[in-house]
């Protein structure tokens, strides 16, 4: 018996050459579309702004803000009176490294965040994008991407999926990976390190979901309705990861109900365009004005009722599923065997990582059904 567990705790540790712990780039704010951008140190250490050639500093908790705006396309900074043109303007720590500070678009919202800066200009807005290492990201998606009270081993889940998403997704932005919205992966702030959502980013440091050895980008949804879908299903383009449509019990027996009703020019792109139809009213309504893309449609008085279940595209994991899952004491591996069929959890290689402490990790997945 020891001998089996052995061997398959060592099949486990599959590390994939490809799929190493890294940085990822993520653009953030883009939201409010910056003109103006306001840049402040955090209480603990300082920040060094690089730009046209110059180092300037900002103290731990200084009360000095660093302005950046555009003027003739090009990126402006502005810092205690002296005002600084460049193309682009980095931010770090001392050492050049990952540094904590707060942005802010004036008059809209401020944010803290860890990582090193850069800030670009495109298209009349300023851009701030973020290095940040990969689990500070994962960490700062679980917990923008979960509802309050889900346990933690649905958390774990949800810290999985983001993980394989930032190493196997990407690519739909040209100046950096990642952007902070749902287009992307929805991110704010990193959560206090005693957070669940960081609870369950540390317990599942480095571990992705893998088809046929290599990572891919696994998609989620809040709610599926009942059943999950499959690309094809609502008209997408097959991925990596061919997905199955599975029961979901929870949302089977008590599935989120919602109805609408819409003039007949703005539910004309819902039929016979799937879920990109569905994107493309939500677009111009709101991101809640067709919570998903099952329901049924009537004419009712001139206008169409729509009737339907579940939130999001409901392909892959689903989130009030898992939730429910986790609360009946199912495991991060039983949540994942159950979206994703057919899948393995896969330690990425790391560098500074104990090789004996990824395989313990590893073996520790491998067995907690
Ligand atoms: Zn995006
Ligand atoms: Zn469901």
């Amino acid at each position: 018996m020891l001998d089996r567990v052995f061997v398959l705790a060592f099949l486990a540790l599959v590390v994939h050459p490809d799929a190493r712990a890294q940085d990822v780039r993520i653009g953030v704010l883009g939201l409010f579309h910056p003109r103006e951008l306001t840049l402040q140190a955090s209480r603990q250490e300082a920040v060094i702004i690089h730009a046209a050639g110059q180092a300037l500093v900002l103290g731990p908790g200084s009360s000095t803000t660093a302005f950046f705006h555009i003027s003739d396309d090009m990126l402006v900074l502005d810092i205690g009176g002296l005002e600084l043109r460049a193309a682009e303007i980095h931010a770090t720590s001392r050492n050049g490294g990952a540094v904590s500070f707060h942005l802010g678009v004036p008059g809209k919202i401020v944010r803290g965040y860890r990582g090193t800066l850069v800030v670009k200009s495109s298209r009349g807005e300023v851009v701030p994008i973020i290095t940040m290492d990969i689990e500070t990201a994962v960490a700062s998606s679980v917990e923008a991407e979960s509802a309050p009270g889900t346990p933690l081993e649905a958390l774990k889940a949800q810290a999985v999926v983001a993980r394989s998403y930032f190493v196997a997704g990407g690519g739909r932005h040209r100046d950096f990976d990642f952007c902070d919205l749902t287009h992307c992966q929805f991110l704010r702030e990193p959560p206090a390190q005693t957070s669940s959502a960081a609870i369950a980013t540390r317990e599942t440091r480095g571990i992705v979901l893998t088809f046929l050895g290599k990572p891919f980008a696994p998609m989620f949804s809040r709610s599926c309705g009942g059943r999950t879908r499959t690309p094809a299903d609502v008209g997408l383009p097959g991925s990596a990861y061919p997905y199955f449509s599975v029961l979901c019990d929870f949302c089977h027996k008590s599935p989120y109900r919602w109805s609408r009703k819409l003039s007949l020019t703005e539910a004309a792109p819902l039929f016979g365009q799937g879920e990109s139809g569905r994107l493309v009213v939500d677009r111009s309504l709101g991101w809640n004005a067709v919570p998903s893309n099952s329901f049924t449609s009537r004419e009712e008085n001139g206008e169409v009722v729509l009737e339907g279940a579940g939130q999001g595209h409901g392909i892959g994991l689903c989130q009030r599923g898992a939730k429910a899952l986790a609360e009946e004491g199912s495991s991060l591996r039983e949540i994942l065997d159950h979206y994703f069929p057919n899948t393995a959890l896969t330690q990425l290689a790391q560098s500074g990582v104990d090789p004996m402490a990824s395989f313990q990790a590893a073996q520790k997945y491998m067995f907690a059904k």
